[in-house]
């Protein structure tokens, strides 16, 4: 027995190795982030090692113990990233809240997480303080970008000050909580989900790797995805493993300022929401000679379906769109839609068809999907059913949520609530979410399918389909659209745009322009308040489904 024990060390995989490798490998490698006020700081790995030790210390020193949490609300930018590595080295779970949510809804979540310390940017006090009061006991440390310290609170610069070289920082084990974040909570109370040092060290691993989104030292990466959702894709934790330069937004996100820096800082990889993207490659085709040096960018996109429209938009420009899909309980890195060569060679049609899927399964994540009886299906590009997976960084419960929850199977699977098919080439295509599918007179129509189709009409600047009740077929397709500047569309125009892809009993039943799509705070289409919002709909009576 004893011979077939590994004699290899047990060496903890932990954050620290690659905080110390920053210094370590790439002293000199950049971190550049844009400040409120739109000026340029830039601080080495080397620098951004130290502070993240000092904070570190600081916050042994200030009393946090192994597993306590310490919140940042905060945008993207370097303090951010010493947060990302310091809390987690002093034992802490770094919690971000999610700044886009209302007061009310953070102030439950940093309560339920029973967050010690925040750590908040200056610009974002006003939001802070209409939700301080509902927290329990806690310290305020305020990140400043040229605003005063208000009295009460402690800035950063001198926090960082309090950990002194002789503080001892804890030994931490690969399995120690890290970070935490809450899912968004479109139905039901917020969830949240604390990450191990080992699962973020797998997933920088595996994130990194060509096959996935590929990072490199040669590369200069920008983050548009916020820190303070799903880790910002992992992407600060891989591409600082890789040694990457990483260039930071600060709170500019409109599609000028993301370009400006995509230019300025020569970024080769970014990654954000398809809403994000939309709005740059609109940017770009209004004057494409003007943003020639964008030509060559990578970027990840992820959050809710990237309209293949959008994909080709960006490819005929010569930007590399990498569709991926995952979850907040999955870290959130689950698939990626690589195309395989074999597939690339095959004709513009079936490569499209292959960016525009979710993607293949990242190694060490498996992946099923099941049928309403509990079924397992085959993979065989058709066959509907919901998602469940399995891996190393993917949550086995949420934080303090003692109610027994459906969401893991008996056999230890969690069920993702994204209906999907699988092909056999292993790529999953998500076709909706559970509570958004359309079931029509017992068959299902795939919301997302209809909604890329209508995202690709020239007219058609977003669009969203919902299901509404119906007295004959149960539920019907309604397509919410927004068009842009000075166009129109009728529904005879969209049957025939759609008449191509669709069959008839699939087309939308009527269509209704609206000013804007209603998003979640992580950029998701909100069906449900479109639902509610025409919830009393009439469909109208010429254009009823034949049959
Ligand atoms: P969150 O936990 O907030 O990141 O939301 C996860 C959910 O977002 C998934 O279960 C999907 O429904 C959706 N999602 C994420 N990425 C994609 C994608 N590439 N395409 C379609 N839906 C996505």
């Amino acid at each position: 027995m004893a011979g077939s024990v590994a004699t290899i060390m047990d060496y903890p995989l932990t954050l620290n190795h690659l905080l110390g490798r920053m210094k370590d490998v790439y002293p000199t490698q950049e971190v550049v982030s844009q400040r409120p006020d739109k000026s340029v700081l830039r601080q080495t790995y080397a620098e951004t090692c130290d502070r993240a030790e000092k904070l570190a210390r600081a916050l042994v020193k200030a009393g946090v113990k192994k597993g306590d949490r310490v919140a940042t609300l905060a945008w993207n930018h370097s303090a951010h990233l010493e947060c990302y590595y310091g809390i987690p080295a002093a034992g802490g779970v770094m919690h971000t809240l999610n700044l886009r949510l209302g007061p009310a809804d953070i102030g439950y979540i940093a309560t339920h997480a029973d967050d010690r310390i925040v750590i908040v940017d200056d610009v974002l006090l006003p939001l802070y303080e209409q939700f301080r009061d509902r927290m329990p006991a806690h310290r305020t440390v305020v990140i400043p970008f040229g605003g005063p310290v208000p009295d009460g609170m402690e800035s950063y610069e001198d926090f960082l000050e309090t950990g002194d070289a002789d503080i001892a920082l804890p030994e931490i084990d690969e399995t120690d909580g890290c970070a935490m974040c809450y899912t968004s909570g479109t139905t039901g109370d917020p969830k949240g989900v604390i990450y191990s040092h080992r699962g973020m060290v797998l997933h920088s691993m595996v994130g990194a790797q060509p096959d996935m989104l590929n990072f490199s030292m040669n590369d200069c990466i920008l983050p548009v995805v916020p820190m303070f959702h799903a880790n910002a894709w992992g992407i600060p934790y891989a591409a600082t493993m890789t040694g990457a330069k990483l260039v930071f937004p600060g709170p500019h996100l409109d599609a000028d300022s993301l370009i400006a820096q995509f230019i300025e800082e020569k970024v080769t990889f970014s990654g954000g929401v398809p809403t994000v993207w939309l709005g740059i490659i609109q940017t770009i085709e209004k004057d494409p000679a003007k943003y020639e040096a964008l030509r060559g960018l990578r970027t990840v996109v992820g959050g809710s379906a990237a309209p293949p429209a959008v994909i080709r938009r960006f490819q005929d420009f010569g930007i590399t769109v990498l569709h991926a899909w995952g979850m907040t309980e999955m870290s959130p890195l689950g698939t990626v839609a690589n195309v395989k060569p074999h597939l690339a060679t095959q004709g513009e049609e079936i490569y499209f068809d292959y960016r525009s899927k979710q993607g293949y399964a990242a190694p060490f994540v498996d992946l099923r999907h099941r049928d309403g009886d509990g079924n397992i299906l085959p993979w065989d590009g058709e066959s509907m059913g919901e998602l469940e997976v399995r891996g190393p960084w993917i949550a086995s419960s949420y934080f303090n949520y003692p109610e027994a929850d459906d969401r893991w199977s008996d056999d230890g699977w969690f069920r993702t609530g994204d209906i999907v098919t699988m092909d056999s080439e292993g790529y999953v295509q998500i076709t909706d979410r559970s509570k958004d599918v359309i079931k029509s007179g017992g068959e299902w129509i795939s919301s997302v399918d209809l909604e890329n189709a209508i995202m690709g009409h020239p007219a058609v600047k977003e669009a969203a389909v919902i299901a509404l009740p119906h007295t004959k077929w149960d539920e019907r397709p309604l397509a919410c659209i927004v068009l842009k500047d000075g166009e129109s569309l009728t529904k005879a125009e969209l049957d025939r745009h759609l008449s191509i892809d669709f069959a008839k009993w699939q087309l939308p039943d009527d269509l209704v322009m609206i000013e804007e799509v209603p998003k979640t705070s992580t950029g998701k289409f909100q069906k449900l308040t479109l639902r509610n919002r025409f919830a009393d709909w009439q469909w109208g009576a010429d254009r009823r489904m034949a049959g």
